[in-house]
């Protein structure tokens, strides 16, 4: 067993259970568990429901740190750095931004979520934030095969993040669900979750009220639930989402109902101004008991740079054909998302430029799920070069290029400029909001 337990555990956990006949067949499974343990072999519904003391024991000898230089399974199992190595190639993480002591907030935030504490952190895009909740998840599963469920808001991107995890990890344990998958892409997925093949799970919130969703998690163990754009969450947020809010309630009931310990919840947001804060820790506080440790890496983004414009009703459509010809390579380098207020004023400035020779698109909720797909997926692959967005289209993408905006009532153009840090990865220099007055 070394290497596969805490071997300065190991003994002990397992004679102060043997003397009591109750606990003597949990005793017996969680030894058979740990024999395939690493794997996607996850402990069946039934087991955990007839004998509750098989997951504590597990989390005994998998998931708490002993901290005892000799025990092998806990040196690595549970130190960010050889994780990160193992599942991210990286030797280390990110410098900045930097923690109170002036080490990496990465690692901090890291060893913390790996440590399935409840946690917030606010940490600009592009400064690692996904990775916090990404290698905690892949760690949790390997350890004793549970589930982490990330809540996001950014459906037109899921099948993004989903594939550049995958590739960057080599790992094929990530999925997600959300309202654009065709029936059988969704069977396929709800089939991976129940066979315990799926280590981290995307969803958009209206899924917790969908009882298919709820059916496939049933047959797993939750590891930890995460909310990515955390600020959804608050009504003072320039980005509320009503769904968030059912989150709470949803995660204590589905404990209730397993009959098993609540999981801890970690936010990630890459804003958050201080009434959104407080009312977020407050609504956990409130709904589940839990306080959240607040980190805060700040917002700043300097690969992205602002500039707002002021130009008249009459010129929009044409002054944002000229800024996509002074930004995007003529040679077909490059792509954009042009934020508008309205679908209709979407569709119609698609069509301008399409008019103007660009390979353009409207993208809105008002299209067809295959149709937002398609748009989706050849803006990814580079043959669509504009989209024409409402806010539909979400906000972060690992997709070069510039993102002019196009809307005076754009609310991330008033107040702090969250998405405007939230929406993309862009090569320096990459990125321009525009307001029309
Ligand atoms: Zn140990």
């Amino acid at each position: 067993m070394d290497g596969q337990v805490c071997t300065s555990r190991f003994l002990k956990v397992i004679f102060q259970h043997l003397p009591d006949p109750q606990k003597k067949i949990a005793v017996a499974y969680a030894v058979a568990w740990l024999r395939v343990a690493g794997g996607n072999s996850v402990l069946p519904p039934w087991v955990r429901q007839q004998f509750a003391d098989v997951a504590p024991i597990l989390r005994q000898l998998r998931d708490t740190p002993c901290n005892q230089p000799e025990c092998r399974y806990c040196r690595e199992s549970h130190d960010p750095d050889a994780q990160l190595q193992r599942y991210f190639g990286f030797s280390s993480f990110r410098n900045e931004p930097a923690d109170a002591a002036g080490g990496s907030l990465q690692q901090t935030i890291v060893h913390c979520a790996m440590g399935d504490q409840p946690l917030f952190a606010i940490l600009p895009t592009g400064g690692g934030k996904s990775l916090c909740f990404q290698l905690p998840a892949l760690v949790r599963y390997q350890r004793r095969g549970v589930l982490t469920i990330i809540i996001s808001p950014l459906q037109a991107l899921m099948k993004d993040q989903v594939d550049n995890l995958r590739s960057k990890t080599g790992s094929p344990n990530t999925a997600a669900l959300y309202g654009l998958l065709t029936a059988p892409e969704r069977g396929e997925v709800l089939d991976g979750i129940r066979l315990g093949d799926v280590a981290l799970l995307y969803v958009s919130p209206e899924q917790l009220r969908n009882r298919s969703f709820k059916e496939a998690i049933s047959y797993r163990e939750i590891g930890c639930w995460v909310f990515d754009e955390a600020h959804c969450l608050s009504k003072w947020g320039h980005d509320f989402r009503p769904d968030y809010l059912y989150a709470g309630r949803f995660i204590k009931e589905f404990a209730r109902e397993q009959n098993a310990l609540l999981p801890p919840v970690q936010c990630f947001t890459a804003t958050a101004k201080e009434d959104v804060k407080a009312e977020i820790i407050d609504y956990f506080r409130r709904e589940l008991g839990q306080e959240l440790t607040l980190f805060e890496g700040g917002v700043e983004r300097d690969n992205l740079q602002f500039e707002v414009q002021m130009v008249n009703r009459a010129e929009k459509s044409a002054r944002v054909h000229s800024l996509l010809s002074e930004r995007l390579d003529p040679e077909g380098g490059g792509s954009a998302v042009v934020y508008c207020a309205t679908r209709k004023r979407s569709e119609e400035l698609a069509e301008y430029l399409q008019h103007q020779g660009w390979d353009a698109s409207a993208f809105h909720a008002g299209l067809e799920a295959p149709l937002k797909r398609h748009i989706q997926e050849n803006f990814i692959g580079g043959v669509i070069r504009v989209i024409c967005a409402t806010n539909a289209f979400g906000m972060g993408i690992g997709q070069g290029g510039c993102a002019p905006g196009d809307s005076r009532r754009d609310p991330r153009l008033s107040g702090e400029l969250p998405a405007g840090g939230g929406p993309c990865r862009p090569r320096p220099g990459g990125c321009r909001l525009r307001a029309a007055l």
